[in-house]
């Protein structure tokens, strides 16, 4: 696109390992195809509050292996507004930013579509978020940094939970999308994953017990996802204390452990791979996708399809955990 002199980058929403490596790739791609880059600070709200600097290729020197992001991440309320995002396209415009990068999840790429409806700018999506919950890629940027973290803390409370004979309730994060709580499972050895995509956390708790999973072992692990509602694991083990006394139930909530760290080789790759397709893209003169990868190849999904179209888990995924841990 013959007009795109400056493209402004920014990660939003939650942080995901691999945002770093995806700001670099950005921002590398971008120069060497003669753009100028802006970072832009704390999402969207470094649109709307002017907190933005000018990137060199320096600017992101030995930050490929870090955790979190060097631009800061936020939830913008002001955001959400007609008002605030004009606000965020004036000071756009003042910066000579011609063109965005978005690396963020579901909200922030929901944003990056109503933003560029509106101002005809052309905005591009890179999905950033451990939870793997975007339409139209088999992988986000985070996610299997993720789901190693809660491999490693598993197998550490598979120690404890055998010494003790008791049984585990492991809370994860996902409480739209099952897939940390379901692979986790299936990578850990555990004995049950409860997820959103299944049948109410009620039943699926009444189908454990009744296939007695303890009798012939000395530990069970449960993955759960978060789930503001029931209470997750906690409303489980409570449940448990109250209706099934004889087992010795205890909870471990992973919490914010799960978004920090290295992020991995592989999420490493995807984000280097994601982050120069974005400039690929706004060189095509694509707008208003969100890279994807599909079968290990890249993709431009819609942002409607990406925020809307979510995946499902098949039946087949979850049987898994139940056939692998009689
Ligand atoms: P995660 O999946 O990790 O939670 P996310 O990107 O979904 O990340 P959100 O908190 O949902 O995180 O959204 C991040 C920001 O995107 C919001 O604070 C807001 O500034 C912007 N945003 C979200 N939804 C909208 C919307 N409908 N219109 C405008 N802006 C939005």
């Amino acid at each position: 696109m013959a007009h795109i002199k400056c493209i402004g980058v920014l990660t939003s929403g939650g942080d995901a390992p691999g945002m770093n490596a995806a700001i670099r790739a950005v921002t590398r791609a971008a120069i060497y195809n003669g753009y100028r880059v802006v970072g832009i600070k704390r999402g969207y709200y470094g649109l709307v509050y002017n907190e933005m600097e000018e990137f060199t290729s320096r600017s992101v020197s030995n930050i490929i292996h870090h955790g979190g992001t060097i631009l800061k991440t936020a939830r913008c309320k002001e955001f959400t507004t007609a008002e605030g995002r004009r606000i965020a396209h004036d000071n756009m415009v003042a910066a000579g930013i011609d063109a965005l990068v978005v690396i963020g999840g579901d909200g922030s790429l929901s944003g990056a579509r109503i933003f560029a409806e509106e101002f005809d700018v052309p905005v591009v999506g890179l999905p950033g978020t451990i939870d793997n919950d975007l339409g139209g890629t088999d992988m986000t940027i985070g996610y299997d940094t993720a789901l190693n973290t809660i491999v490693d803390a598993v197998d550490k409370i598979r120690d404890t939970a055998t010494s003790h004979e008791r049984l585990f309730f492991v809370e994860v994060m996902g409480h739209m999308a099952g897939y940390l709580a379901l692979n986790g499972a299936i990578a850990s050895g555990a004995e049950a994953a409860i997820i959103p995509e299944m049948e109410t956390e009620i039943d699926q708790l009444a189908d454990l017990v009744s296939r007695g999973f303890r009798k012939s072992k000395n530990s069970a692990i449960v993955l759960v996802a978060e789930n503001p509602e029931t209470g997750g694991a906690l409303g489980l083990a409570e449940r448990v204390k109250r209706e099934f006394p004889e087992y010795d139930a205890r909870v471990t909530i992973l919490g914010h452990l799960q978004r920090g760290g290295s992020p991995t080789a592989a999420d490493r790759i995807l984000a280097s791979r994601m982050g120069a397709q974005a400039i690929t893209a706004l060189c095509e003169g694509q707008r208003n996708v969100m890279i994807g990868i599909k079968n290990g190849e890249l993709v431009y999904v819609p942002f409607s399809k990406a925020t809307t179209n979510k995946r499902s888990i098949e039946a087949a995924q979850t049987d898994i955990v139940k056939i692998l841990s009689i």
